[in-house]
């Protein structure tokens, strides 16, 4: 740390994300990432936008941002292309949340929220969520803080009512509400068709997971026009350019795949629920994932000398060591052959230490 740091930053504790290996091949089901390549469409676009990289992007997400709008049923007005969903949400704390106006999440969920709080100086409130990692709707109601919630949630993969979502925004309208759908796809039920109903929703989506996008870095934020003329207050505030030419048209080539994509949720959603029966066969706790990830203990084998073990096999899987989740893994649901690969060593790993 230089001398020169800004003192407010001193404390910050930058958020961890999953490791990124290079050199040895790892089967990675760490970083919820998709199994399969992006679109042919996607290539082919991204492509054609290189021999135009001399010239600056196209602003306010160029077509992208109403190909969006058509095809979730709203207005381009409604929508905030950004650069990565990560993008989107440190613009909403920057935009909404301030020391008169703080934030309030679960315990057990994306842990950028408190990152964001933190270095945009937004105090919070940490709501835990229930034993079994269910929120409990009535912990939001009237509490006058704006609200994040992950919905399905990370890392658990659970998920919370469209019902208990309008109660809640309901009940704190002098705040925000914001839904982070970064797995909706994957068999949630987005709350994008509310936007029109509240004033104070914000819808956040990624096209990291479901479109095999996480290395172009395409997210967006949906709302009430005046809202996205906030985020783009910022967004004009910070960098115009927020999304380079080749992100835009990965964006669009997806955008305009939608079978792809469809058919891609569906073959990882019926993968999850096979590993899913399975892990529970050989005796874990799984929880009742909506997402692109299994959430999973071993009564027996400490989650952190699990991840390890698979770790030394080649396996690479993500281990929280946090209050409540330390037993836990979170494992990305990866394509048939690894996920076979998976439980394969997994069931290894368990005989042989009950021959300790
Ligand atoms: N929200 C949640 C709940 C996530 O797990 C992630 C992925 N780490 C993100 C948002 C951000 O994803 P991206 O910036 O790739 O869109």
């Amino acid at each position: 740390m230089s001398e020169f740091l800004r003192p407010e930053l001193r404390a910050l504790e930058p958020y961890v994300p999953g490791e990124q290996p290079v050199g040895k091949k790892f089967i990675k089901l760490n970083t919820n990432e998709s199994p399969f390549p992006p679109s042919p469409k996607v290539v082919e676009m991204a492509a054609e936008a290189a021999k135009r990289l001399q010239l600056y992007p196209e602003l306010d997400g160029g077509g992208l941002r109403g190909l969006i709008a058509e095809r979730l049923g709203v207005e381009k007005e409604n929508v905030a292309v950004t650069n990565g969903s990560d993008e989107a949400l440190n613009f909403i704390f920057k935009a909404f949340c301030s020391p008169s106006s703080p934030a309030a999440f679960a315990d057990i969920t994306y842990g950028f929220y408190s990152v964001f709080a933190a270095i945009n100086g937004v105090p919070f409130t940490v709501i835990p969520l229930r034993q079994d990692f269910s929120i409990d709707p009535k912990d939001y109601i009237g509490i006058e803080k704006n609200i994040f919630i992950a919905n399905p949630n990370a890392p658990t993969g659970l998920t919370i009512s469209q019902e208990d979502i309008c109660r809640i925004a309901e009940s704190n309208p002098k705040n925000i509400v914001v839904i982070d759908e970064a797995y909706v796809d994957f068999g949630g039920v987005s709350a994008v068709p509310l936007v029109r109903k509240y004033q104070n929703l914000i819808v956040v989506q990624t096209f990291s997971k479901s479109r095999s996008l996480a290395g172009a870095r395409v997210g967006f934020a949906v709302a009430c026009k005046d809202i996205i003329d906030d985020i783009y207050r910022i967004i004009y505030s910070t960098n115009p350019y927020n999304l380079s030419r080749t992100n835009l048209a990965a964006g669009i080539g997806a955008i305009s795949d939608e079978d792809y994509t469809v058919a891609n949720c569906k073959k990882i959603a019926a993968t999850r629920e096979r590993i899913s029966a399975k892990l529970r066969g050989l005796g874990f706790k799984v929880t009742d994932s909506s997402a692109n990830f299994l959430f999973a203990s071993y009564p027996g084998i400490g989650g952190k000398t699990l991840y390890e073990k698979l770790k030394e096999r080649g396996i690479l899987v993500r281990h929280f060591d946090k209050p409540r989740i330390s037993e836990y893994l979170r494992i990305t649901v990866g394509s048939d052959e690894e996920m076979d690969i998976l439980v394969k060593n997994i069931a290894e790993i368990i005989d042989s230490e009950a021959k300790i």
